[in-house]
């Protein structure tokens, strides 16, 4: 691997994309299967807190079903991001994910956040959760969203190592991009579909008292209100609107209520192309983009 050379030239993003067949913009929706794991990583003394616990089940053992019946109804195809530890507890559910038609893609072990590890720690956590999704589905995922949304300089790479096509973690941009591994010739690149912490659920949703702070329970409207204004705009300019959502905040029924009808507003946009994650990122690395490189600052 070569010396970061600590340049502070950062290279803009490529744009705008051209969609395929004729669409002007696209949308995808990404469903994070956390659970109990997400729990257990802040605190591992929260195993002992059924309540707790069945609060992060909700998502497996009611949000998910539920959530795919609603998909099936609209008939549309999204991505799961599952855990490793969440594939092992519930290996019925994600297979029947798998048997729906969706993406599964990787995300984390015990839902780690990668900030601090070593190369050969991070390795081993998407090692651990490739082993997972194979075991118990079946399941080679091209995917990876970084639990918390939280990687390194040193995540592409590890990602390329191991075949994956895509990550969805950063936030620089709202047009997917080809990202370089490392500064310097000869570097590999890898897709990157942007995230958005104002298109994640967990903002609007996310009350567990004593585990992850002071959290908020948002009215299902406002949080429709602020998603349909970011997906028209997205929509106006040409952008890809990635929403994330947990199946265990919004598989409760007055916010599926909310996403369902986010959904039925996404297929009434003219040119609005929805789909898997993975597809956004095949058809960009079909476009044989210039990678962009995003050196580390140097202070
Ligand atoms: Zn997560």
């Amino acid at each position: 691997m070569a010396e970061d050379p600590g340049l502070h030239d950062v290279t803009l993003p490529a744009g705008p994309v051209a969609w395929p067949g004729g669409a002007t913009a696209a949308a995808t929706l990404g469903f994070d299967l956390d659970s109990e794991d997400v729990a257990l990583t802040v605190d591992p003394e929260s195993r002992h807190r059924l309540s707790a616990m069945s609060h992060q089940a909700y998502g497996m053992l009611t949000g998910v079903p539920r959530v795919l019946d609603l998909l099936a109804r609209h008939d549309v195809r999204a991505t799961f991001f599952c855990p490793g530890y969440t594939a092992e507890r519930y290996p019925d559910v994600l297979r029947r994910v798998r048997d729906a038609g969706h993406e599964i893609a990787h995300h984390g072990y015990l839902h780690e956040a990668m900030a601090g590890m070593t190369r050969e720690q991070e390795a081993a956590v998407l090692d651990r959760g490739l082993e997972a999704l194979d075991r118990v589905a079946g399941v080679r995922p091209v995917g990876y969203r970084a639990p918390m949304w939280e990687t390194t300089y040193q995540t592409a790479e590890l990602l390329l190592d191991r075949g994956f096509l895509y990550d969805s973690s950063l936030m620089d941009s709202d047009l997917p991009y080809e990202l370089a591994e490392r500064p310097g010739d000869g570097a590999r690149s890898i897709v990157e579909i942007p995230v958005a912490w104002a298109l994640d659920d967990w903002e609007q949703f996310a009350f567990v008292p004593e585990l992850f702070g002071p959290g908020v329970i948002e009215d299902p409207e406002k949080a429709l209100s602020m998603w349909t204004g970011e997906l028209t705009e997205a929509h106006r300019h040409g952008s890809c609107f990635a929403l994330t959502v947990h199946p265990f905040l919004s598989g409760r029924l007055g916010r599926l209520r909310a996403l369902e009808t986010l959904i039925e507003t996404m297929q009434s946009l003219p040119g609005l192309w929805l789909a898997p994650a993975g597809d956004i990122a095949r058809h960009v690395r079909s476009l044989d983009l210039t990678p962009r490189v995003f050196p580390r600052p140097e202070i």
